[in-house]
């Protein structure tokens, strides 16, 4: 990779320079430029004046032999991106770092550790990312070491509307201080707003390390700022979206159907954004205006101005755009218990089954109907109840779409949350937006998550079978777009699986041309209800055992896509029974070998 010379934009180099920086850093990985930025800043603390040759020969960045090591654990890559943000603010600070990849872990290497910044994340009911459950099956197990040498910090990412919220954090932390290590700092739990708890962990940590570590470097360090090589393209992110038009937005499911699910297309022109298969779009959408007013009119105010992050906006506005009021969540149950002091909520949060509940079936206007604030806010105030409210996050849906085969364009497959609770309508804010708000020529806010975990195989050669009911198909659009337009040998077998054939086979005639064209070779669905049983898509794996054994030993990749609470568990169910039956294999060795397909990054998962 070259960095091109109008990219670097706060220094001034000549030509020359410019050009050997530029091979300098060909070749390099994103960690190694990484390490280079906080290297060089870190030679302009201690020089004071230009550069000369030998400098770098002899001063090292770290001046400390030791490392502090950074191990995620990530499924979507917001752990890995906070990795390399620690990594960079580590090397800026002169402490010598290095950044691993959970996945890249020697496991039996833990015991070598000497400081360690473990950052994870947890999924679903309190599941562990996939590359995070080798090391944790490790230190849980009778094999686990001593980790007595070990001084370490865990920073958990989870979503507080699952009861298992930061469960893995919560396990690496007990386990390694079990094994002996010692616990730098407490652990951070982050929820789905992690960016100003992440931050101040980061420097925290640093701190300690630097104290703990003995950089010899430290006393320059609060000096050192990392060289800031700038991207000139505009970047978009979810505080900075980018508006992108509609170009189209239509039904897929047919009228008789049980369910409502859009095709959207959006225009990325003009906004230098891209994106990979695999990679999804995050949209912000307000809250329904029915849904805030009921809530003004449940809290028994009008017109009130609360502060939001030092701001001062209307209650209104604070409500529309700022904080969430569908997706319910830990840690709004427990501050609204304790501030509304309803001993019937408290008491069912002390309670782990209807805690659950409570976050499985009430929205956040649930909570409110039953236990309301405006019957007990006489010494509450308005502030102190918003501030018991999650800020209003971003939707995340899988692209549909490859560039190469829509250029400027991102396509999105949505299904219309709505369902009735408690004798009410109820439905979710951005696929009610998207599907009933916005129409051609409309702008949509949004942006684009990366997801470097569920790449296509690197080689067009390999085989892939993907796994994706409903709307889980949607990531599978892309990879096929994508193969279609390449040439390799690589055979590209899909299993889809819905409701009804005639009303929800999404994509259908799509699949069929693929089909034509053999940029899919094989394609098995499972209608779950044109039949008095249920027929799902691991039924269709397993009915095709013994050739799907036959693809993995010839170094297929698996791709599953969709709901993590039943599907996953049940598609990896049958995989299991596949390996073993065809395999010849124990159940235990058959996880082991679809274990190993993780770990080579050929079982990959994509699922909520
Ligand atoms: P859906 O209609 O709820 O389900 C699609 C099909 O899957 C139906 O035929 C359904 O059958 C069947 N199904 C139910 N339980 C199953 C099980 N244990 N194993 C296999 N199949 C099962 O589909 P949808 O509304 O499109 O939602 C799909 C799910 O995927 C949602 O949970 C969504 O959040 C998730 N999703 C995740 C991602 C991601 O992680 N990137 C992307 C897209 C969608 P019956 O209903 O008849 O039982």
């Amino acid at each position: 990779m070259a960095l091109s010379n109008e990219a670097i934009v706060p220094l001034s180099l000549d030509r020359q320079q410019a050009e050997r920086l530029d091979s300098a850093a060909e070749g390099l990985s994103k960690e190694q430029l990484i390490w280079s930025s906080g290297y060089l800043a870190g030679l302009a603390s201690a020089s004071g004046g230009v550069v000369q040759p030998a400098a770098v020969d002899g001063a090292a960045a770290a001046e400390t032999t030791e490392t502090l090591t950074i191990l995620y654990g990530s499924q979507t890559g917001n752990g890995r991106a906070l990795a390399e943000t620690l990594y960079a603010q580590a090397s800026a600070r002169g402490v010598n770092a290095a950044l691993v990849d959970m996945a890249e872990f020697t496991i039996r290497d833990i015991a070598k550790e000497r400081w360690l910044a473990v950052i994870v994340s947890t999924h679903g009911e309190g599941d562990a990312p996939d590359d995070a459950e080798l090391l944790l099956e490790y230190i849980n197990s009778k094999r686990a070491p001593n980790l007595n040498a070990l001084g370490f910090f865990v920073l958990a990412l989870g979503d507080s509307s699952y009861a298992q919220f930061c469960q893995t954090g919560r396990e690496f932390d007990e386990r390694l201080a079990a094994l002996g290590g010692t616990r730098l700092s407490d652990r951070v739990d982050c929820d789905v707003d992690y960016d100003a708890p992440a931050a101040a962990w980061f420097e925290s940590t640093l701190d300690i390390a630097v104290d703990k570590m003995g950089s010899a470097s430290a006393d320059n360090a609060v000096a050192r700022v990392p060289l800031q090589v700038v991207d000139n393209r505009p970047q978009y992110s979810k505080t900075r979206p980018f508006e992108a038009e509609v170009l189209a937005n239509q039904r897929i499911t047919g009228s008789g159907s049980t369910k409502t699910v859009h095709h959207i297309e959006l225009s990325l022109e003009g906004s230098g954004l891209d994106y990979e298969p695999g990679d999804a779009v995050g949209v912000i959408t307000p809250n329904p205006a029915e849904l805030v007013a009921e809530v003004v009119d449940l809290l028994g105010i009008d017109g009130d101005f609360v502060s939001i992050g030092g701001e001062s906006v209307t209650i209104e506005d604070a409500l529309t755009h700022r904080l969430e009021l569908t997706l319910n969540s830990g840690a709004f149950l427990t501050q609204y218990a304790a501030l509304t002091g309803y001993d019937e909520l408290a008491t069912a949060l002390d309670d782990a089954g209807q805690r659950q509940a409570l976050l499985d079936d009430y929205q956040v206007i649930d909570v409110l109907r039953k236990w309301p604030f405006n019957a007990v806010s006489e010494a509450r105030s308005i502030q102190s109840f918003v501030e018991t409210l999650r800020p209003l996050t971003p939707r995340v849906y899988s692209i549909s779409s490859s560039l190469e085969s829509n250029p400027d364009e991102v396509h999105l497959t949505v299904a219309h949350v709505a369902y009735d609770a408690f004798g009410v309508a109820h439905s979710g804010v951005a696929s009610t937006a998207l599907i009933e708000s916005f129409e051609e020529g409309d702008r949509v806010p949004l942006f684009i998550d990366k997801n470097p975990r569920f790449r296509l195989p690197e080689s067009r050669d390999t085989d892939i079978i993907m796994i994706g009911p409903g709307t889980g198909v949607a990531p599978f659009r892309a990879f096929v777009q994508r193969r279609a337009e390449s040439t390799g040998k690589g055979r590209n077998w899909l299993f889809f699986g819905d409701r009804q054939f005639d009303e929800d086979f999404l994509y259908q005639t799509e699949w069929q041309q693929h089909l034509k064209r053999h940029a899919l070779d094989r394609l098995d669905v499972a209608f779950s209800r044109d039949q008095s049983n249920k027929v799902y898509v691991q039924d269709r794996l397993l009915e095709n055992r013994a050739e799907i054994y036959a693809w993995l030993t010839s170094g297929a990749s698996i791709y599953v896509c969709g709901d993590a609470t039943s599907m996953a568990p049940d598609v990896h169910a049958a995989l299991v029974s596949i390996v073993a039956s065809e395999g010849g294999h124990s159940e235990e060795a058959a996880n082991a070998y679809l274990k190993n397909m993780k770990r080579e990054r050929r079982y990959l998962r994509d699922v909520y």
